[in-house]
């Protein structure tokens, strides 16, 4: 099943719980926001990560920067929001001196 059908089916239902209430269907309006949900969902590569987003991430981007590995092409989005946001490069920086200086366990 694709995703637009799946998310044709999810307005569908919501639209009948909306008649099930009673409310008038803002069909126009749901229309929009719902293909704006679904191009969000269909585009995730090209859409920018949010903070939280890119900590939940951070550590694993800078262990692959330290092991050698080329961390902005493996995560491209974390590189494009580093470039843009000072408070997750200051924590990933603070990452990389902690893993520059910390021997890996196990070697
Ligand atoms: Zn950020």
């Amino acid at each position: 099943m694709s995703k637009e059908n799946l998310f044709t089916k999810i307005i569908k239902s919501l639209q009948s719980f909306r008649q099930t209430l009673g409310l008038k269907p803002a069909a126009q309006q749901n229309g929009d926001a719902m293909a704006k949900l679904i191009h969000m969902l269909e585009n995730t590569d090209e859409r920018e990560l949010s903070c939280d987003e890119v900590f939940a991430i951070i550590d694993q981007y800078a262990e692959l920067e330290s092991g050698g590995e080329d961390a902005p092409s493996i995560f491209p989005l974390v590189k494009k929001h580093l470039d843009n946001c000072h408070d997750c490069l200051e924590e990933y920086e603070s990452l990389s001196q902690i893993l520059a200086t910390t021997p890996m366990q196990g070697n």
